[in-house]
């Protein structure tokens, strides 16, 4: 265990004990997905308002394992006030994150991001060695995009 290791289990705990962004907002005008995860038993609601193209606010509510509710926080975190042009950027950068060891090679180099937008996502990172901790890991992030997309085309 090095340290960037322990930094990394610091910041999952973190956001597991104090999740960011926690409860939920009115709908409509905010649009709300719900997401599950069978083979942990994860589950999570996304609420999430666009606003002329910007994420002006985002609120989750659920229940799962460590790595599904620090995950959901640390996306909240990194995705709230921005352009959906960001969010697109920042998503991208974390599936390809995830898929690292996936097998999926084939994806076009995301967009340029700068490092403080990744932050604290970096401590999933580790999250690919364990692929049943993968899905836990991706669950919020499939949720939000159905939830962008559902906003978006509204
Ligand atoms: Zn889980």
């Amino acid at each position: 265990m090095n340290e960037l290791e322990d930094l990394y289990r610091e910041i999952i705990l973190d956001h597991y004990k104090n999740p960011r962004n926690q409860g939920v907002l009115v709908t409509p005008p905010a649009v709300m997905k719900e997401g599950f995860n069978p083979l942990c038993g994860d589950e999570i609601q996304i609420y999430l308002q666009v606003e002329e193209g910007t994420l002006v606010d985002i609120k989750i509510t659920g229940q799962g394992c460590s790595i599904s509710r620090s995950s959901a926080s640390l996306l909240s975190q990194a995705v709230k006030g921005r352009s959906l042009t960001e969010v697109e950027a920042i998503v991208a950068q974390f599936r390809q994150m995830m898929a690292l060891h996936g097998g999926s090679s084939s994806e076009v180099d995301p967009p340029e991001l700068d490092e403080r937008a990744l932050g604290e996502l970096a401590a999933l990172r580790g999250v690919v060695k364990f692929p049943v901790r993968i899905k836990c890991a991706m669950l919020a992030w499939s949720t939000f995009e159905a939830a962008i997309s559902q906003a978006t085309s509204s």
